[in-house]
């Protein structure tokens, strides 16, 4: 039941209460008639008069016939004194039986006053319930600026540095953090100042709010826990309210954590939008300075944020004094990849030679969230199977699903395309195999997926940084292999090689423009990207460069992609035979694990 209603009942109930004691009280006697003085000593000298009661100047009058009547003295004058002036003989005033009220005792106060008492307290409490009512409403309007912050209490938050997997340097440089929050005291007696901000950035799912409630739990401090979207409402100074806000009570509970997510919501360069209002967002990023500017260092409040826009960020955000402690937060690498697998198929039923590491091999490019989320689908399709446990090959399957999106098995391809999309794909797997520097071939399919027809799936054997121009220069042939081989057996080429052609020219174009990888135009960059932002994301290129050097950038992307071409058509000119193998595998079982693959064509021709 909500409140309003509560009270509304309690009212009503009150109420009543009150009408009923009233009327109970008046009913239960029948109304004395009022009479005057002389009537009274007119019935007293008849002797028609029962009893005469006197509570203060109040005379209450029982007749002999059972009725009552009331009437009223002049006050300090006795009743007998009165009734004798007026000639009524001592006998007759004794036969009326006078009884004089204790007008100061308990009895009267139960008669007199106690009526009044309780009505005036019964509307003195419906009153003071309606002022709680009204303060009620006041209240919550004025809580509307206030930090709908999530705070988590020191001791309640379990996640520690035990749960985050890997991120071995960023965990590092938040031990210092942890310590400081610890005990402030040590640090400020030495006159060592603590950053105010810690910026964590990194891709989306590598697990920056993880990282940032592990320090709290490391710490074992409060954890304010406000996201950047939260702080842009509708109304226009809310955000900045609420930051505010949000800052006093940290300040009240240090030392804490103040961990804002998603900054880049409120903190995007100033400025920079087009169109629309940032009125909001402005005033709210401002506060943000202004409260970070403005408390002690020495205080053990730290702001945390997180974003996995660090590009657009305001410089003001930067600034030292501000977010000085910047933590760049990497996607795992193959060990840890297998850390946090491990970590997240603790408490599911893994069947017992599942190889995490195997998996950790596939899955190349995958956050923390997407390996948390591969598991966890492993599991729903192991529970569809109605299995006890989670089969390797559970894993495997959903490591495509969590790629590509759910596989398609319905979507139904005729034999002609079946047999182009085989060709075109072993085209790809094939170039993957001869070249030294191409990425090994995992798995080869032509059962669709996502967007992709087919799809060659090729992963660097180790994660690597750097990449070598040779690399390029083959994965270039590789992505051009499906034309080839289309063109080699069909005589012809169809649309569905458009998107490697797309993919080979931006890659073409990116070595010659960006890793100065033509030894013709030279080491230099051409173009600026610069970020405007318009309806989400949108890439803007400044030309930096003459006409003569577009014309000299074009002819080199074009010698490369022919380069490529020609590299491509080779190999599948020279080794047609395993060409056509590769694709008779594929009509027959549609999928080619690596290590069939390998079967089939032998090792792998290694770097050189
Ligand atoms: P972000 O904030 O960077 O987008 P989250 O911290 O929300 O990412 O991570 C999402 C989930 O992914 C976490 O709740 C956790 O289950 C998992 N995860 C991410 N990184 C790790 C890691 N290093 N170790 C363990 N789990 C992780
Ligand atoms: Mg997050
Ligand atoms: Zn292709």
């Amino acid at each position: 039941m909500k409140p309003l209603s509560k009270n509304v009942i309690v009212f009503l109930v009150l109420i009543l209460m009150g009408a009923a004691l009233f009327s109970g009280y008046t009913l239960n006697q029948q109304k004395p008639e009022p009479i005057s003085l002389s009537a009274l000593v007119d019935r007293v000298e008849k002797g028609s008069v029962a009893s005469i009661n006197v509570a203060g100047d109040q005379i209450d009058i029982a007749n002999k016939d059972g009725s009552a009547s009331v009437t009223h003295k002049e006050s300090g004058q006795a009743l007998s004194t009165m009734l004798a002036t007026y000639g009524a003989t001592a006998d007759q005033i004794k036969a009326a039986n006078i009884t004089v009220k204790d007008t100061s005792g308990t009895s009267y106060f139960v008669d007199a006053i106690l009526p009044t008492a309780v009505t005036l307290l019964i509307m003195l409490g419906v009153f003071w319930l309606i002022m709680r009512q009204m303060q009620g409403a006041n209240a919550r309007a004025m809580q509307f600026g206030q930090a709908n912050a999530r705070e988590v209490a020191a001791g309640k938050t379990k996640v520690t540095f035990k749960d985050v997997a890997g991120s071995k340097e960023a965990k590092e440089e938040l031990q210092e953090v942890v310590e400081f929050l610890r005990s402030p005291k040590k640090f400020s007696e030495l006159g060592a100042k603590l950053p105010k901000g810690v910026l964590l950035m990194g891709r989306p799912g590598t697990g920056k709010t993880l990282l940032a409630r592990a320090v709290a739990g490391e710490a074992d401090v409060p954890f304010f826990h406000m996201s950047g979207s939260e702080f842009v409402e509708m109304f226009v100074g809310v955000g900045a309210s609420r930051v505010r806000d949000l800052f006093a009570r940290a300040k009240k509970s240090a030392p804490c954590i103040v961990f804002i997510d998603e900054i880049d919501a409120v903190g995007r360069q100033r400025g920079a939008g087009l169109g629309g209002s940032h009125d909001e967002r402005e005033q709210t990023l401002n506060q943000i300075l202004v409260e970070m500017d403005g408390f002690d260092p020495t205080l053990g409040v730290i702001v945390m944020a997180a974003t996995n826009r660090p590009d657009v960020l305001d410089p003001a955000l930067l600034r030292p004094g501000r977010f000085d402690r910047r933590v760049v937060i990497d996607l795992p690498d193959i060990n840890e990849r297998e850390a946090i697998l491990n970590i997240h198929a603790a408490g599911k039923p893994l069947e017992k030679d599942i190889d995490l590491r195997r998996i950790a091999e596939r899955t190349v490019g995958f956050s923390g969230a997407d390996l948390s989320n591969l598991l966890n689908e492993a599991a729903i399709r192991a529970a569809r199977r109605n299995a006890k446990t989670i089969t390797q090959e559970d894993v495997l399957e959903s490591v495509e699903k969590v790629m590509l999106g759910p596989e398609r098995r319905s979507l139904v391809m005729s034999p002609e395309e079946k047999k182009l999309t085989a060709f075109h794909e072993a085209g790809h797997a094939l170039a993957a195999h001869a070249l030294p520097h191409a990425d090994p071939v995992h798995k080869v399919s032509i059962i669709s997926r996502g967007s992709a027809g087919g799809y060659t799936l090729k992963l660097p054997s180790e994660d690597r940084r750097y990449r070598r121009r040779a690399e390029f220069v083959d994965d270039l042939a590789v992505t051009l292999g499906g034309y080839a081989a289309e063109q080699q057996t069909f005589g012809d080429v169809t649309t569905g090689a458009s998107g490697d052609l797309k993919q080979a020219t931006r890659l073409a174009r990116e070595m010659v423009t960006r890793y100065g990888m033509s030894a013709d135009v030279g080491p230099r960059t051409f173009g600026e990207s610069e970020e405007m932002i318009f309806l989400g994301r949108e890439i803007h290129e400044n030309r930096n460069y003459s006409e003569k050097a577009a014309e000299r950038i074009d002819a080199e992307i074009d010698r490369l992609i022919h380069g490529a071409l020609e590299t491509a058509r080779g190999i599948m000119q020279a080794r047609k035979a395993d060409l056509e193998r590769i694709a008779a595998e594929l009509l027959e079982k549609e999928t080619i694990e690596k290590e069939a693959f390998e079967a089939l064509l032998g090792p792998k021709t290694s770097k050189t």
